[in-house]
């Protein structure tokens, strides 16, 4: 704190992401990046791309790649928003759609950057409890509110809201906008994307950075009704005219064309995923069911922070959250075979 500090500096809690230790051969399976890599072809685009024509401006718009964005999810190009990372697009949400006169509504256990977005913004929000089981309930959300922001599948649980569940949510908040924050869709849920064409009120939110393994590009997307899209578009215009560089726009159109190394790296972290869920629950863990790229996990005669200490001990590193409710779970993001055997080896160890 400095005197030269903003009223709006002074007030803000910042999210604190996973950390990104430099350490060599740590297994990091703490921020649910993707093991495997992008596409050689968006390598290839990128080097392409990376040449004089860096002097100039980037495409505003990112026309091309809205272009490719619509393409893959068969609606029009006047349906997306493209921006730095999906944590922008949500950023740009919260401003534009979700800052009315009524709190907005989000689970009480969900991704921790929404209730940060909401003090910047001066956003009033209420938690609603997820089940005993981690599970969002509709009709909670069945009653007034200023919008509502969900992730589905839901981080850091995992766990995915069936696709009639969102209908009846989207349809029955027709005053109010519902973003979904589908950052971990691919590995598991079923898309909302289908839906945008009849409900006016549901924006989608993606992100190239885990299943297209482009994490440190920082492309995401929203879909969503035009009118929509044209408020996101006032709020980025009044912020950063270029939010994504050549590099990120040519970068993220390869990604998107190459459907095969998508759904081959896909099937492989699912396999994986699976494959780990069934070991921890031999090692006595409870895994609650994953549709993500990661798994959420507590073993009933383990501390998990002492489980995380001694994981990073052995240099495995995973997520453990210090938040109600969830004080004794890890969030594991599943790996390659081999950091998936290591992760197991040294809880083996940690628990023998
Ligand atoms: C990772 C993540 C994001 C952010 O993704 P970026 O596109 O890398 O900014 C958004 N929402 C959830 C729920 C995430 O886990």
């Amino acid at each position: 704190m400095n005197r030269y500090w903003s009223d709006v500096a002074r007030r803000l809690t910042p999210y604190v992401p996973g950390e990104q230790p430099v350490v060599p051969g740590l297994v990091k399976l703490n921020t649910n990046e993707n093991p495997y890599g992008p596409s050689p072809r968006v390598i290839e685009a990128i080097a392409r791309e990376a040449g004089d024509g860096l002097r100039l401006y980037p495409d505003p718009d990112a026309t091309r790649l809205k272009e490719a964005i619509a393409r893959s999810h068969g609606l029009e190009p006047g349906q997306v928003f493209a921006g730095n990372g999906s944590d922008e697009v949500l950023a740009h949400a919260f401003h534009a759609l979700l800052l009315h006169e009524r709190p907005i509504l989000m689970p009480d256990i969900s991704y921790s950057f929404y209730p940060v977005y909401c003090r910047l913004y001066g956003i009033a929000f209420a938690s609603v409890p997820l089940t005993a089981a981690f599970e969002i309930r509709v009709d909670d959300y069945l009653r007034p509110n200023g919008g509502i922001v969900l992730a589905n599948p839901n981080a850091p649980t995992g766990r995915a809201l069936a696709l009639p569940e969102i209908e009846r949510l989207v349809s029955g908040n027709s005053a109010s906008v519902v973003v979904v924050d589908e950052a971990y869709v691919d590995f598991g849920a079923d898309s909302a994307a289908g839906l945008i064409a009849r409900f006016p009120n549901l924006l989608v939110v993606r992100t190239l950075s885990k299943s297209h393994s482009l994490a440190g590009l920082r492309v995401g997307y929203a879909l969503g009704d035009p009118a929509l899209i044209e408020a996101l578009d006032r709020v980025k215009n009044s912020f950063n005219s270029y939010p994504l560089g050549r590099l990120a726009i040519a970068g993220a159109i390869a990604a998107l064309e190459d459907r095969e190394h998508f759904e081959n790296t896909r099937r492989r972290l699912i396999a994986n995923r699976e494959r780990l869920v069934a070991e921890l629950r031999a090692l006595g863990f409870e895994v609650l069911p994953s549709a993500a790229n990661f798994v959420f996990a507590r073993h009933p005669g383990r501390d998990a922070g002492r489980l995380a200490a001694g994981l990073r001990a052995r240099a495995v590193v995973v997520r453990h959250f210090r938040q109600p409710r969830i004080e004794q779970f890890l969030r594991i993001s599943i790996g390659n075979e081999q950091q998936c055997a290591a992760l197991v080896r040294a809880l083996t160890e940690l628990l023998g």
